[in-house]
């Protein structure tokens, strides 16, 4: 389904679930298949996975562990937060941002997207990511903004591996991963010679860069980073050697990748 509206997204989803309600049989095999599936896991002596349950005891640990051994932080959190960065990670699951930096609370305002990238100003097509930096830099006054690269991510490789001729087979993602482009057309001129893998890999950087000339898009960027109130940072996180680059904004590279 293309489009439409939250009413016609419902109404779509009940004449689905009807007519799966008509397919008795198919039905009938499928709770059957579970049924065997949770015998054998019940025989190999493993519980299946609840996920319910997986969120009730993450929060119960959280709250005995943290919450309640640190008043003093939550207390002061629950009056305001003044986080000092702002960080663009991707949704990856192996990137989270406060693990690898071990952040607290109220440490840093995240937004996490396909591929860590940042869009350039556009008010129609990209106002979330907009009112996120508007909120950050104008509100909250971050001094620091991170866009985090990483290892293997999937949105660059599929960036990398759109065809010439712009083909794409995805709905969302291509067409997001896009904004992206001039990090993959640098690679493509300057580092054709090296393996797919590793074009990727400096796809992943150049993205960055892409994504800190983008956020010089932004009026109230542009402004704080000229009064020096904030600086914007470029970092790669590999989590298959276990390594950390931060680097600054190049202002001469971002000069270059404009979208
Ligand atoms: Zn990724």
């Amino acid at each position: 389904m293309a489009g439409g509206s939250y009413e016609e997204a419902i109404a779509a989803l009940t004449k689905l679930l009807s007519e799966k309600a008509d397919l008795g049989g198919v039905a009938a095999a499928k709770i059957k298949q579970l049924t065997a599936e949770l015998d054998t896991a019940t025989a190999n002596g493993s519980t299946p996975f609840n996920p319910d349950e997986r969120i009730r005891t993450g929060f119960a640990h959280f709250k005995n562990e943290k919450y309640q051994k640190n008043p003093e932080l939550y207390g002061e959190l629950a009056k305001g937060q003044s986080p000092k960065f702002m960080v663009f990670a991707c949704s990856d699951s192996r990137v989270c941002p406060s693990h690898i930096l071990d952040f607290n609370p109220g440490e840093a305002f995240v937004v996490r997207n396909i591929a860590n990238m940042v869009p350039p100003y556009d008010k129609t097509k990209y106002s979330g990511t907009g009112a996120a930096i508007e909120y950050a830099v104008l509100h909250l006054k971050v001094e620091n903004i991170v866009v985090i690269g990483h290892s293997c991510c999937g949105g660059i490789k599929g960036l990398m591996s759109i065809p010439d001729d712009g083909t794409t087979a995805s709905e969302f993602i291509e067409h997001w991963v896009q904004i992206c482009t001039p990090a993959k057309s640098k690679v493509k001129t300057e580092a054709n010679t090296l393996e797919f893998s590793e074009q990727c890999t400096s796809c992943e950087k150049e993205a960055v860069n892409v994504s800190l000339g983008n956020l010089l898009t932004y009026r109230f960027v542009r402004d704080a980073v000229v009064k020096k109130t904030l600086a914007l940072k470029g970092a790669h996180y590999n989590f298959v050697k276990g390594t950390f680059e931060l680097w600054d904004l190049d202002l001469k590279i971002s000069n270059s990748v404009s979208v």
